[in-house]
């Protein structure tokens, strides 16, 4: 699968801008500020109608403009699609897939898949269970649409329990409402268990080659998904999910009610990443973390790849100049077999080294660059 061409109106720092890419490797390369990542941000957004560091679509449309457009020109499955948003500041937007309106973004992401890469991934391990929790998100997304769909039920069942316990002092009366809440949180919720558990299970083994491979065979890496306690096995059958999840609700029924938070579900889940035995998040060095972040990242796509028989798009945004030479080496050893976009910095020679195409961005313009090829 790949993007051949992408066309950007009032997009972030894009006014109107065409680009025709390589079929295997594209580096980006630039000043900082100049849009190297909101290119890369744009494919994301094509391939998933949706882009990592915006909270929301208005940030995406340009300064002083009510609307954007963004095209995407994509062969996958051995046929060509297009691919066209079009983001509004005071409305909803709308999606197409080959001029037929999409009624959810997983009708994008049945058409191409993107594994986007930037220097806070190295955190992963790190960070608090909200990013890998995210992580997990972002791939079975991308890969499930009865995946994305569940999530979305989980979110809104959430939200409007939140509000139930919370408001339920001055209006006691909400809290007649609660049974129906907690069921559909039951039954999306067990589906988003189930389906975390299941990439989980490929996602650590494929992590934990990866691992040892850049670690030259010296570390082992385990990563366990940890979900609602009372639930021993998430690969379990969804029905038998729905009763433990359904228990542990019931137990901290009344601790939700006197905290008047939600307690019991998904929403706290945790991927735990352990390096021969010891939590990564707290004993590991900083080369370790890095390392088993890349062999998460790198994973992610490879299970792309076995399921949907063709290599995701990998976007690296500013991360080789983050690496040691191994880790530099260890990542351009795999990135092949599929379409690639580098951004780097303006003196930053290592990606011109890997051939295809090379383009400049200065100021929300990209001009293909014959000269540092
Ligand atoms: P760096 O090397 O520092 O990562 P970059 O080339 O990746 O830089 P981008 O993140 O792509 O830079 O951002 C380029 C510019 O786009 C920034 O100056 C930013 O202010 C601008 N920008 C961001 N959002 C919008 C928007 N909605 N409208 C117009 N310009 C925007
Ligand atoms: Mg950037």
């Amino acid at each position: 699968m790949r993007i051949d061409s992408i066309s950007l109106e009032r997009f972030r720092n894009y006014q109107d801008q065409k680009i025709s890419f390589d079929p295997s490797c594209n580096v980006i390369f630039g000043e900082n500020a100049q849009g190297k990542t909101n290119l890369l941000e744009a494919i994301q957004y094509l391939s998933c109608g949706h882009s990592d560091r915006a909270k929301s679509d208005r940030e995406l449309i340009s300064f002083q403009e009510g609307s954007a457009v963004l095209r995407g020109g994509v062969y996958a499955r051995e046929r060509d699609f297009s691919i066209r948003a079009e983001l509004y500041r005071e409305k909803r937007r709308k999606l197409w897939v080959n001029q037929v309106p999409a009624k959810t973004a997983s009708e994008l992401s049945a058409v191409f898949q993107t594994v986007f890469f930037c220097p806070e991934d190295l955190l992963l391990i790190r960070e608090g269970a909200a990013a890998r929790r995210r992580f997990l998100d972002n791939a079975l997304c991308q890969l499930r649409p009865r995946y994305a769909a569940a999530l979305a039920a989980y979110r809104r069942a959430y939200a409007h329990k939140t509000r139930i316990l919370r408001d339920s002092d001055q209006q006691p009366g909400l809290l007649d409402m609660l049974p129906e809440f907690n069921e559909r949180l039951i039954q999306s919720g067990a589906v988003v268990i189930h389906d975390r558990a299941q990439f989980t299970k490929t996602l650590a083994s494929c992590a934990a080659v990866n691992h040892a491979d850049c670690s030259g065979g010296k570390e082992t890496l385990t990563v366990s998904y940890r979900t609602v306690s009372s639930i021993p096995n998430p690969l379990a059958e969804i029905a038998v999910l729905k009763e433990q999840y359904r228990a542990h609700m019931e137990s901290h029924r009344q601790a939700e009610l006197s905290s008047r938070l939600c307690l019991s579900g998904p929403h706290k889940d945790d991927l735990v990443v352990e390096i021969d035995g010891r939590d990564a998040k707290t004993y590991s060095s900083q080369g370790q973390t890095r390392t088993a972040a890349l062999a998460l990242k790198l994973a992610e796509r490879e299970i792309y790849k076995h399921v949907t028989g063709e290599a995701p798009l990998l976007l690296l945004d500013d991360v080789l100049s983050e690496l040691d030479p191994r880790r530099q080496e260890f990542v351009l050893n795999r990135i092949a077999g599929g379409q690639v976009f580098i951004t780097c910095c303006e003196d930053d020679r290592l990606p011109m080294l890997l051939g295809g195409k090379v383009f400049h961005v200065a100021n929300g313009t990209v001009q293909e660059s014959p000269g540092h090829a």
